[in-house]
């Protein structure tokens, strides 16, 4: 079986994990304050803060730059639906963006007039934050976003969940903005089972965020107090220290990520596929290689996928089109055609098996699978 995806787990990440373990000290410590450590550097960015998953990370990102009851938070329509969930958690509304065809991004050209016909009304006190997406690891246009955020005076928070180590103009994901929310998932280039990271430049922010993580307790003061009613978002240190082995390899695992997506770039390069669009600039950590079909072939993707899977080749959908699962749609009432973009990328989009382990001879094998199993 050519399995989607198979986490780069070694002999290091398993001692750095059993010497925690052997130690009997399991909770947040010097570990966890490693990773973040590791994690910031990355990001650029002056702090870190591990939580358990990045749907906690939004979620207390979402709470500590003031999201209520209420509130608006404008978001993209093609995601995970921990994005939208997160701001529904903190009783907020998302406002979706359709993407971009080629990016499967939120659309700057979209957002900007979305966010105009927003602050214009009485709706303006409410709209709270923006909250774009860096979809499978290629980052989000942040520079237009920003600069359509900027004067509004709305936060950003990056779901940068996927993108650790991508890099836009040499910046890296996570650090553009207000917050940025990694996840450790083992979907994503590297993991700590589950794991999850809020990164900001905003010491005070920080500050609230320790004490949402850690049952509202004032993570600068010297005696113990309870400061807000928070959560227990924390990760365990045999996770932190998996973290701080894992991160050690993330340049080799994006480097054998983008090598693989290149030779997928040239063996889809006279077919039929669309390969993932970078645009100038961007350097993707190819969370996910997600080509697009022909609209054509959307009717047959989900045959296709059960074909190829009964042949040893794991493919799936690209993600969800939010506003059109259930909770979203019967809400809110949306309907096809709302977000044309994101309907055609939702129906079109297939994901092909990426990972360290896979060969040329494999990657050969899934490209003539796939045409097989479509044509
Ligand atoms: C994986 C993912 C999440 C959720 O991350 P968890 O760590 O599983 O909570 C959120 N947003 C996006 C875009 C993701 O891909």
């Amino acid at each position: 079986m050519i399995r989607l995806t198979v986490p780069s787990i070694e002999a290091d990440d398993l001692a750095a994990v059993r010497e925690v373990l052997a130690s009997g000290y399991l909770v947040q410590g010097s570990h966890v304050k490693r990773f973040e450590a590791a994690v910031a550097e990355r990001a650029a960015t002056s702090q870190a803060i591990a939580v358990s998953n990045c749907t906690a990370a939004l979620h207390v990102a979402l709470l500590a730059v003031g999201v209520q009851p209420g509130d608006l938070v404008v978001t993209s329509a093609y995601s995970f639906p921990a994005t939208a969930n997160a701001i529904e958690l903190c009783g907020a509304t998302p406002v979706f963006v359709d993407i971009e065809i080629e990016s499967f991004n939120i659309d700057p050209e979209k957002l900007a007039p979305v966010l105009d016909e927003l602050m214009r009304g009485d709706r303006r006190a409410r709209v709270k934050a923006i909250l774009p997406v860096h979809a499978f690891g290629h980052l989000a246009d942040m520079a237009r976003i920003l600069a359509i955020a900027k004067p509004h005076g709305v936060p950003v928070i990056e779901d940068a969940a996927c993108a650790l180590g991508a890099v836009q103009t040499g910046r890296p994901a996570g650090g553009w903005a207000t917050a940025g929310c990694f996840s450790f998932h083992p979907r994503k280039a590297v993991t700590t089972g589950e794991g999850g990271m809020v990164v900001t430049n905003d010491a005070a922010l920080a500050a609230r965020l320790r004490a949402l993580r850690n049952h509202g307790i004032d993570s600068e003061a010297q005696t113990t107090d309870f400061i807000l009613p928070g959560f227990n978002y924390r990760i365990t240190d045999f996770q932190g220290a998996m973290g701080v082995s894992q991160l050690a390899k993330l340049d080799r695992i994006v480097a054998a990520r983008r090598e693989r997506a290149a030779i997928y770039d040239r063996m889809l390069s006279d077919g039929d596929f669309r390969p993932p669009v970078v645009k100038a600039g961007h350097e993707p950590v190819y969370q996910s290689y997600v080509a697009l079909l022909p609209s054509e072939w959307a009717e047959r993707r989900p045959r296709a996928i059960r074909a190829l899977l009964e042949r040893g080749v794991e493919t799936t959908i690209g993600t969800w089109h939010v506003p059109m699962t259930r909770y979203y749609r019967e809400r809110y009432g949306y309907k096809t055609g709302d977000f044309p973009v994101t309907d055609a990328v939702f129906a079109r989009a297939l994901t092909l098996p990426l990972h360290e382990t896979l060969s040329i001879a494999d990657q050969e094998r899934v490209v003539s699978e796939i045409r097989g199993a479509f044509n």
